[in-house]
């Protein structure tokens, strides 16, 4: 993986929360309070910073800045499991491929949070695709192929929120409420996933619009 290829991949996700971010704060008001569409647009910024102009042109380095900047967004509970995600990324000692560089995120964001899949959270969706990941990269996938598989088991983990409740962050005060609304966080993941999608094509120059 290659610190070019990441950069598409982060302007891929930037676009596609920026897209949606409205859905995000309505679906964190039916139990939270509301600020999770705002958040994950000043995340996505920091993404950006880190990956922009004058950042260093080694991958784990954007990374790892990333992952400081993100934490320092004071956005609650997701700002610091998305940080907790790109720092894990960053102190890998092994970025050749993704589902590697994926794992060690997702190591260091189950250090950050107990919860389990079933808790209607990000992990919800983060788990799913990274183990899809992993699974097209063993049965030699490319990279676009994988983080293919990748964003449709984010999306469908996402949507296996809805019959969730919610046990972690603020929505677990809202208990049976939270049922039938998909959980913000995992929606964030998978709109994401499907950014990073994207700015992989991008980056292949290949034409997803046809
Ligand atoms: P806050 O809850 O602090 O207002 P946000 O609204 O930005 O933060 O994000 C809410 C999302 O964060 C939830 O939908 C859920 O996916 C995720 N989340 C909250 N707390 C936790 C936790 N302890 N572990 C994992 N994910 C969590
Ligand atoms: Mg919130």
């Amino acid at each position: 993986m290659t610190k070019e290829t990441f950069t598409q991949m982060i302007l891929g996700a930037a676009a596609s929360v920026r897209t949606h971010h409205a859905l995000l704060s309505e679906l964190d008001s039916v139990a939270g309070d509301g600020d999770h569409g705002a958040t994950m647009l000043r995340v996505m910024e920091s993404l950006e910073q880190s990956f922009g102009p004058g950042s260093s042109p080694n991958l784990n380095a954007c990374l790892r800045d990333a992952g400081w900047k993100v934490m320092g967004v004071d956005g609650g509970a997701s700002s610091s499991i998305v940080g907790a995600f790109f720092l894990g990324m960053g102190e890998s000692s092994d970025n050749s491929g993704l589902a590697t560089l994926f794992e060690a995120g997702l190591a260091a964001v189950r250090q950050h949070t107990k919860a389990e899949p079933g808790a209607k959270t990000m992990i919800d969706a983060l788990l799913p695709a990274i183990n899809a990941l992993r699974n097209a990269e063993k049965q030699g996938q490319s990279e676009d192929e994988a983080l293919r598989n990748a964003a449709d088991a984010a999306r469908a983990g996402a949507e296996s929120t809805k019959n969730m409740i919610s046990q972690y962050g603020r929505a677990r005060f809202a208990g049976e409420r939270t049922r039938g609304h998909a959980d913000p966080g995992a929606v964030s993941i998978a709109l994401i996933f499907e950014g990073f999608c994207n700015g992989i094509n991008k980056s292949l120059g290949v034409n997803t619009n046809g």
